[in-house]
């Protein structure tokens, strides 16, 4: 069902979704648009009061398209929204925008950060020891790349929160028209930011989930660590846009919220 939705709108994008995608195709894809070299494409930088107050980039461009993307049109038409930075540049952005609102956090969100590693990891360089910087990410790239969580692991001041589309593969296939496989790179990137002493947490999705799914998805992320039995949820929140595409898919949820 929630696949015709994604036929609905192939003419609603730059990118083919005619098919079922790989999403680390599509990371290497919308690379192509977003990065260059060590520069990366955002399209706003903001305080946001997350986290008890965090400065925040937005950077364009995702490997997955997730029905309840807050974020579609960056997400659908990355060549048409951003401009390019240096990782010297969000630095200096982010350190502005924490300095003058009394943060001590900063983070990477909008999109999705990982597309370019080269960014990123000059990126945490950057920070300061006593700014924890926060990696928002689906983890589909640090589960493909094996090298990632390593690279990762070598900055002290960094915390992942890694967000599941959905509790089981179907789920997430639904959610994102992506290959159900990539549900399982989700689990590997925790894992191998798990093993890789990085300091983890996972986030789910879960309103197209029913609670016996949300209890087996629990018990899967405890044989990985059994802290991560506990998963922050996320549940939808109904942008106008958002209902839009719902309702196309004529797409069932358990819980949502206005914004
Ligand atoms: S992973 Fe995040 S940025 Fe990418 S489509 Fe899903 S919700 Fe949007």
């Amino acid at each position: 069902m929630f696949l015709t939705f994604y036929e609905t709108i192939k003419n609603d994008t730059a990118f083919s979704i005619f098919a079922v995608y790989d999403p680390v195709k599509r990371a290497q894809d919308v690379a192509r648009i977003v990065c260059r070299g060590d520069l990366r494409k955002y399209y706003r930088f903001r305080p946001a009061r997350f986290y008890g107050g965090i400065a925040t980039a937005d950077c364009v461009g995702c490997c997955l398209r997730c029905i309840f993307c807050w974020s579609w049109q960056e997400v659908v038409r990355p060549g048409a929204y951003g401009k390019f930075y240096s990782p010297e540049a969000v630095a200096r952005k982010l350190l502005n925008i924490a300095f003058k609102k009394g943060f001590d956090k900063v983070r990477t969100s909008g999109n999705e950060p990982t597309l370019s590693k080269e960014h990123l990891l000059r990126l945490l360089q950057h920070i300061p020891s006593n700014i924890l910087f926060i990696l928002e990410t689906n983890g589909i790239l640090i589960g493909y790349d094996e090298t990632y969580a390593g690279d990762l692991a070598r900055y002290k001041n960094l915390y992942v929160r890694v967000s599941f589309k959905g509790t089981t593969q179907e789920e997430f296939s639904a959610i994102t028209g992506s290959k159900p496989e990539g549900f399982g790179l989700q689990l590997k990137g925790l894992e191998n930011l798990f093993h890789a002493g990085v300091e983890v947490q996972p986030a789910a999705m879960v309103s197209f989930s029913s609670a016996d799914n949300i209890s087996a998805f629990k018990e899967r992320l405890a044989t990985i660590a059994p802290e991560f039995a506990y998963i922050e949820t996320e549940e939808l929140l109904l942008y106008r846009d958002v209902e839009e595409r719902l309702q196309k898919a004529k797409m069932k949820y358990t819980t949502a919220y206005l914004p």
